[in-house]
């Protein structure tokens, strides 16, 4: 095969080049993104270290051995630093300062300076460093299952191998090499031009990969949040609700509806009913545990659903919320209209092979429950199903339970 080392090493830096372009470029389009600054500053160096290397002889030996390694150091410790800026770290500077000072301080011996294999195996020894780093910082936050996580592992581990290859080949004597020259002067180093190439387009490929899958995943879960009070919005309580239903069991539901908003609102304006139901959303996150699911289904109507709680512990959960958004209104300076809840519940058994039938009608009668509560002159708690109550009208099975 007939090759020109300079053309295909000028290829790889240029095409090294692009590729800190590309992540730049992707940086600017996703400016909070601080990862793909630091992946395409990563870039810059590595095109700089390797322009260094092939210039050898061309430049001063100073240019091409201790800054086109230092650059090459810098450039796997700033992209180290990046999968670090992903995941909200802080960058460390220490360890590359620390490493760039042993290799330049070792190019001072002269028996390391002047023999290729020493230096070789330095720069090994302190590149693996860095990429051992990356990996275990890119694994360190796996639980929030991006995919594309395993992907950049999955490359580094491939390209660290890669690396390694070569002086283990020459440890066993498999190849010799000629690296006084330039990298232009080894014809085994032609392997690894195209090896970076395809590397380092794959690894900003899942880099950019990295970054979307997060945003994407950022964007659909805020799509099932309601933004004033932090609980899920309906969509999100469907989505929710869809999990936890599947496997059937004791269910409970609660109907919530603030009383008299409209007069809240007319009287202290808008703004003091946001912190009402604002207020109102604390309330509920105190007195639910992480299992519950609580959303604001729109306006001043809020629903829970309790997998596993029975009527009786549904009833007094709903009397807590009661009285806990009772007396935390009392703090409010609202004297024309004190905030106060009704709250209908319903409980019953979701039979495993259609538990969305069941949970509807326990929506539906959570809901004619709330009705009989407002009926019954608001801010109280009534249960479906649990014989006569207060209520003013009070319908055949529902009970008013409170006051
Ligand atoms: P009831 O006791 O029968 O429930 O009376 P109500 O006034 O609470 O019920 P109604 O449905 O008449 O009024 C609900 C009010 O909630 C009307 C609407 O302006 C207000 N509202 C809906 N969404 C918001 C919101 O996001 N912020 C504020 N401040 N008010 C809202
Ligand atoms: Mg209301
Ligand atoms: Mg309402």
């Amino acid at each position: 095969m007939f090759y020109d080392p300079l053309t295909i090493w000028s290829f790889t830096t240029f095409s090294t080049l692009l590729i800190a372009g590309v992540l730049l470029l992707s940086w600017v389009m996703w400016p909070g993104e601080n990862a793909l600054a630091y992946w395409g500053t990563a870039f810059v160096l590595t095109t700089m270290g390797l322009a260094g290397l092939a210039a050898r002889g061309v430049v001063p030996a100073f240019a091409s051995i201790e800054l086109a390694n230092t650059a090459l150091l810098l450039a796997w410790a700033t992209a180290w630093n990046g999968f670090r800026a992903f995941d909200r770290r802080r960058p460390v500077i220490w360890l590359p300062l620390a490493l760039i000072g042993a290799w330049i301080l070792s190019c001072q011996l002269p028996g390391f300076r002047d023999d290729a294999v020493p230096r070789m195996w330095v720069m090994l020894v302190f590149t693996t460093v860095l990429v051992l780093l990356s990996i275990r910082e890119i694994y360190r936050r796996r639980a929030d299952g991006l995919v594309s996580r395993w992907l950049v592992i999955g490359l580094l581990a491939l390209h660290l191998g890669a690396m390694v290859a070569r002086p283990a080949l020459l440890l066993v004597g498999f190849i010799t090499v000629n690296i006084e020259g330039s990298v232009l002067r080894d014809p085994g180093l032609i392997v690894y031009a195209f090896e970076l190439v395809a590397f380092q387009l794959l690894m900003a490929f899942c880099l950019i990969g990295l970054v979307r899958e997060r945003r994407e995943r950022h964007f659909e879960e805020a799509a099932l949040v309601d933004d004033l009070t932090g609980l899920l919005n309906r969509r999100g309580f469907q989505s929710r609700i869809r999990e936890v239903v599947a496997g059937g069991g004791p269910m409970a539901v609660l109907a919530l509806d603030l009383d008299r908003f409209k007069s809240i609102n007319d009287v202290y304006g808008h703004a003091a009913g946001d912190d009402v139901l604002r207020l109102f959303a604390d309330v509920l996150r105190d007195n639910l545990r992480g299992a519950d699911i609580v959303a604001r289904l729109g306006g001043e109507e809020f629903g829970i659903v309790l997998p596993g709680a029975g009527e009786a512990a549904a009833r007094e959960i709903a009397e807590r919320i009661r009285l806990g958004f009772r007396r935390s209104g009392e703090g409010l300076p609202m004297h024309e209209a004190r905030p106060s809840a009704s709250i209908g519940v319903a409980a019953g058994f979701l039979p495993p092979l259609a538990p969305e039938a069941a949970l509807a009608a326990l929506q539906e009668q959570a809901d004619a429950a709330l009705y009989a509560a407002k009926r019954g002159g608001r801010d109280r708690v009534v249960v479906h199903g649990v014989g006569e109550g207060a209520a003013e009208r009070p319908d055949p099975g529902l009970k008013a339970a409170a006051p």
